[in-house]
């Protein structure tokens, strides 16, 4: 880069070396012990839906949006998000993890609360070119951290009565993101909370809104209070007697080699956990979707918290004060856990074969 005067003349060359510099000054990173949790990147990527239509692929490297301040997001909660993440792999090839199924699943959310459905050709191509434009970002391979999207898409239509906006804003943003385990994979202690509901029988529990959050943190605050659980655990909200989710993961349970998860209207369909059953049925285990009663904790051998951020998260105990019982499942993950979590890490780091086709390759 050279500077004349007050011009700044920058040619492509010159950007790369630039970059370059920049890629070694954020090699200083300490990608071990990265948290959860947002690190301003270079870019973002938006799209516009107007007039009835999507409109073409914006880059920016603004973290902040302007929107109307009668958008429908913000009364109306009309709202929706996803993650997933991107891994810089063995083969020194960029790999995102399911990325279709992101897609789809936010398709069914756009439904459920009346907004646009995005394509998945478009939703593909914004993830790969906030990946690339981030790339220095990327973690890289065998440091056990990633790179987390998080696509969002919200209504910015001005409306005072309650209906669905005329206009939304879908962006993608990056954040570097640690391994979810500093001190190894471990089991974590969760707790029942029968005081608050995160998601009604045939409310939005199945579509991935933040509504649905924001109905959670009461819950979630009080549960991890004294510093004694790692989250809170959700019966279902009609007649408590069943296991819904943990927090913002599934439930599964291990016993006699089959994999049980719960079957329930009121639970965010995950696509770890649907991977792990996947999984779980190439290893030659048993696969049950169905209600899960909460006595039936004490039948398990193994049980696990699932979702993106951590894949597997074993339970070490399920505490219900309410009722004064304790389900124990022990401080060690268990083997089948173990197994599961290994393959599953092993595809999106390109180690193990991607026999069903998960990942989309960079490169
Ligand atoms: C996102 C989410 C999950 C996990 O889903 P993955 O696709 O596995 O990341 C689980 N429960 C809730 C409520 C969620 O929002």
């Amino acid at each position: 880069m050279s500077i004349i005067g007050k011009k700044i003349v920058t040619s492509y060359f010159e950007t790369k070396q630039v970059n370059n510099i920049k890629t070694r000054i954020m090699n200083n990173i300490d990608w071990k012990n990265l948290p959860f949790g947002y690190m301003k990147t270079d870019y973002n990527v938006r799209c516009y839906y107007r007039d009835g239509k999507w409109g073409k692929i914006e880059t920016s490297s603004s973290e902040e949006i302007s929107i109307h301040m009668a958008a429908t997001c913000l009364h109306y909660g009309q709202e929706a998000f996803e993650g997933l993440k991107a891994f810089r792999c063995k083969d020194g090839k960029i790999r995102i993890f399911r990325l279709e199924e992101n897609a789809a699943r936010l398709q069914s959310t756009c439904r459920g609360i009346m907004m646009p459905e995005l394509p998945t050709e478009l939703f593909r191509e914004m993830c790969i070119q906030v990946i690339k434009m981030n790339e220095r970002f990327l973690p890289p391979y065998g440091e056990g951290a990633s790179l987390y999207l998080r696509p969002l898409l919200i209504g910015t239509g001005a409306q005072v009565g309650v209906k669905p906006a005329n206009e939304y804003l879908f962006m993608i943003f990056v954040t570097p993101v640690g391994p979810y385990f500093k001190g190894g994979f471990m089991a974590n202690p969760y707790v029942i909370t029968r005081k608050y509901d995160r998601s009604a029988p045939l409310g939005t529990g199945v579509y991935k809104v933040g509504g649905n959050y924001a109905a959670s943190l009461r819950a979630h605050t009080e549960a991890c209070a004294g510093g004694q659980y790692a989250c809170e655990f959700y019966l279902d909200a009609k007649e408590k007697k069943y296991i819904d989710e943990a927090g913002a993961a599934n439930f599964f349970g291990i016993k006699n080699d089959t994999y049980i998860t719960p079957e329930s209207t009121s639970i965010l369909p995950s696509i770890t956990n649907k991977s792990l059953m996947q999984l779980a049925q190439d290893m030659g285990m048993k696969v049950e979707r169905r209600p899960i009663a909460i006595e039936e904790l004490a039948t398990f051998e193994e049980a696990g918290a699932c979702g993106t951020a951590a894949v597997i998260s074993p339970i070490e105990r399920v505490d219900d004060p309410e009722m004064g019982t304790s389900y124990n499942f022990g401080k060690e993950p268990g083997p089948w856990s173990k197994k599961l979590y290994e393959r599953l890490r092993g595809i999106q780091l390109g180690e193990c074969e991607d026999v069903h086709n998960w990942n989309t390759v960079i490169d």
